[in-house]
């Protein structure tokens, strides 16, 4: 699966104008609004992204990554948060991967977490929104 997806991006690269930045493991395509389509997604999040990816050494996909202001989670809030900002994602991963992500993004310097871990649709948020308050972790 994982040479697949490689395959998959390699392809990818140099077809699409847009991406100003190569990623090893992610295409921008993977962070689009689920809502419109737009590309919105900040490359210093993907690249960043691209290194939590390098060490984790697993394979993990994007739940949810740019939202725009009136995707429908976003429109619910009084203010739209990091997504938004296309400075945030929600990485599917659950258990022992999910611990993993976390270590990683700490090492990273990544200062604000949410943690989904129940339920069917798990995922740990990652975002390096500035603005907002941090350090900070939460659940949903
Ligand atoms: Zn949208």
């Amino acid at each position: 699966m994982d040479s697949e997806r490689s395959k998959k991006q390699r392809e990818y690269t140099g077809q699409n104008d847009e991406q100003e930045i190569d990623l090893k493991y992610f295409h921008d395509d993977e962070f689009v609004c689920q809502h419109c389509g737009k590309i919105g997604i900040e490359d210093r999040f993907t690249a960043l992204l691209d290194k939590i990816r390098e060490d984790a050494g697993f394979p993990f996909l994007i739940s949810s990554g740019y939202r725009c202001a009136e995707h429908p989670i976003e429109k619910a809030k009084s203010t739209p948060g990091a997504h938004s900002m296309g400075l945030a994602c929600d990485v599917a991963v659950t258990g022992e991967q999910a611990l993993k992500v976390v270590e990683i993004a700490l090492k990273h310097g990544i200062k604000r977490i949410g943690v989904n871990q129940k339920g069917r649709s798990r995922f740990i948020h990652l975002d390096i929104a500035d603005s907002l308050p941090q350090p900070t972790i939460w659940s949903y």
